[in-house]
């Protein structure tokens, strides 16, 4: 595994972009500005698997007040069409309808993802719906998403580390790693 500067998963070779104290300090910032909103509405956290949940686990400690937090999985996206539609959400085991949702993702690149996710929450009536990503990279305008709160904006390249995966590997990683070259 990685010396603090690079890591290789199977033949590929990830250079550090942020640190695992500058992640750490973001995520306790993050959690400040939540709390200040959200502190008195006991809000529930929604993170989308799989790669949010690192971020998700530190964010809601950054958070201290009471909350609660549920998990959901998205499945594939339906259809060729640049429109593809979102197939199916599984998790969410509680009704939204008046509470207060904050909506964790990992990372943000076309907007896909939270585009059409939104839609289906804002459909349950929530009394309030925020969402903050980790990271968010500059093709994230294709979809039209309001991202409320942003971890690190970051260059269009592929990250893997603090719950994002590459084939699997690389979850673990405290920091976050831009890929850098190909064997
Ligand atoms: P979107 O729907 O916004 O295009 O993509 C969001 C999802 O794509 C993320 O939740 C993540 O699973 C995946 N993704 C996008 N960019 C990256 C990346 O650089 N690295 C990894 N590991 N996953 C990414």
């Amino acid at each position: 595994m990685p010396n603090d500067d690079s890591v290789q998963l199977y033949d590929s070779l990830f250079a550090l972009l942020i640190s695992a104290d500058q992640v750490a300090a973001r995520v306790r910032e993050l959690g400040a500005m939540l709390e200040q909103r959200y502190g008195d509405k006991q809000p529930i956290f929604i993170s989308i698997l799989s790669g949010a949940f690192v971020f998700a686990a530190d964010l809601i400690r950054a958070f201290r007040a009471p909350c609660e937090v549920s998990f959901v999985k998205l499945s594939s996206y339906e259809g060729m069409q640049s429109s593809g539609v979102l197939q199916t959400v599984l998790g969410i085991d509680t009704t939204l309808e008046h509470r207060h949702v904050i909506v964790v993702e990992d990372i943000v690149d076309t907007g896909r993802t939270l585009h059409f996710f939104l839609a289906h929450l804002r459909a349950q009536q929530p009394a309030s719906l925020c969402t903050v990503t980790f990271l968010r990279k500059p093709t994230a305008a294709l979809f039209p998403v309001e991202v409320d709160f942003v971890g690190f904006d970051i260059p269009n390249r592929f990250v893997v580390g603090y719950g994002l995966d590459y084939n699997g590997l690389g979850r673990n990683l405290p920091g976050i790693y831009q890929l850098a070259e190909k064997r």
